[in-house]
């Protein structure tokens, strides 16, 4: 095992890859290639890592991700161990560690680096742990010697994850955000009258786990490991968990989970639109 494979599993990763920033560049459009060149000119290589986070099957109206400590916020604090670690050695480059808050794209990396497989509903499977991995990056203007890389291969298509789609989000292009569940938990303001009713209809008030759940990769996925995702979890919320409390308060008994970067609106609208 080479340093970065110590390091990277001492984070807690499950699987790790790299590849050229010019190699990534071709997923990336004008304006992506702009901001990663804004945080780190010269950018060179990329660093992809995954995060497992399923912790068994529980109840609960929320997205199986979002019920742990906020995904964003512990890959960052992880990856800040491998930054930490190649500073020692490359002392003068940069290293920025993003999660799911960065212009890279973080599955195509993964893709390109070999890392898990490229399921048909557009997520990364990485067996044991089937899609519920959370990933991270590293961009960095250092040139790092990388392990041989081959490009990931893809799923069965069995095509299950498009048969339990509910909204219809599933093609052959791939996730056509505008009609993904997932999303549509989150939006804030009006919805149209077919919106209404496929939120109706939908079990949890933030998320959507049903190409994730319907998926064969993820029959008996393996536990995380990582604490953060597996002690304290939120599995559900009611109309009196949010009872009363305004934006501040909200975000003082919730501020530590994914789902409350909306504030409690969208989550209370969904639990009437389910009569709860
Ligand atoms: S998260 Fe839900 S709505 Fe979105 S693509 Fe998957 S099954 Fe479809
Ligand atoms: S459900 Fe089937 S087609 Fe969809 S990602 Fe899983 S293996 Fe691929």
């Amino acid at each position: 095992m080479n340093g970065l494979d110590k390091a990277f599993a001492a984070a807690g990763a499950a699987a790790w890859g790299g590849l050229p920033f010019s190699q990534l560049a071709e997923d990336m459009g004008t304006e992506a290639i702009r901001k990663a060149e804004e945080l780190c000119p010269n950018p060179r290589t990329v660093l992809v890592a995954a995060f497992p986070y399923y912790a068994g099957e529980r109840g609960g109206n929320l997205s199986i991700y979002a019920r742990g400590l906020d995904y964003h916020t512990v890959v960052t604090r992880r990856l800040n161990t491998i930054c930490d670690f190649l500073k020692e050695k490359y002392e003068n480059s940069r290293f920025l560690p993003a999660a799911d808050n960065s212009p890279l794209p973080e599955r195509q990396a993964a893709w390109r680096c070999g890392v898990g497989l490229r399921g048909r509903h557009g997520l990364v499977i990485l067996p044991p742990y089937g899609s519920y991995v959370f990933l991270g990056t590293i961009l960095t203007d250092a040139v790092l010697e990388l392990p041989e890389r081959t490009p990931s291969p893809g799923c069965t298509d069995c095509g299950r994850c498009r048969s339990a789609c509910p909204g219809g989000a599933l093609g052959e292009g791939g996730v056509e955000v505008s009609r993904c569940l997932s999303q549509l938990t989150q939006k804030k303001g009006e919805l149209t009258a077919e919106e209404a009713a496929l939120l109706k209809a939908h079990p949890l008030i933030w998320g959507c786990d049903c190409c994730q759940r319907a998926c064969p990769y993820n029959a008996r996925p393996a536990l995380t490991p990582l604490p953060e995702f597996r002690e304290g979890l939120v599995d559900a919320l009611t109309g009196a968990d949010l009872a009363g409390l305004t934006n501040r308060t909200f975000r003082e008994k919730y501020g530590d989970r994914s789902f409350a970067w909306r504030g409690p609106a969208p989550l209370r609208r969904n639990l009437e639109l389910r009569g709860e």
